[in-house]
């Protein structure tokens, strides 16, 4: 699953344009799976945290921990020169709980 390139807010019906800095999943409780529901700036972040939990009280997304995580600290100084990629293969691992590889 590639990570969008802007946060996964509407304002008005209007994408927010911002580059995401959060990946956001909510952790299942019984720590059985986490499904990452969306991407995030930085200014939308404390909305969309708000709006999750309106949605898992009205039972459209599942219970569970929202899970922060910050897309830049994926890309760490021991990886300089292939941040894009590197991003990438984080992001289908922890996407992907049963993995398949050999
Ligand atoms: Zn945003």
């Amino acid at each position: 699953m590639l990570l969008p390139e802007t946060c996964s807010i509407k304002v008005d019906g209007v994408g927010c344009n911002l580059p995401p800095a959060h990946v956001v999943s909510i952790q299942s409780r019984d720590g059985s799976g986490e499904y990452m529901v969306a991407v995030v700036c930085d200014d939308h972040k404390d909305g969309l945290e708000k709006r999750l939990q309106e949605m898992q009280k009205a039972g459209r997304v599942p219970e569970g921990r929202i899970h922060f995580q910050p897309v830049k600290l994926v890309v760490t100084d021991c990886v300089a020169g292939m941040e894009e990629d590197y991003v990438d293969i984080e992001l289908k691992r922890g996407a992907n709980s049963d993995r398949k590889l050999a």
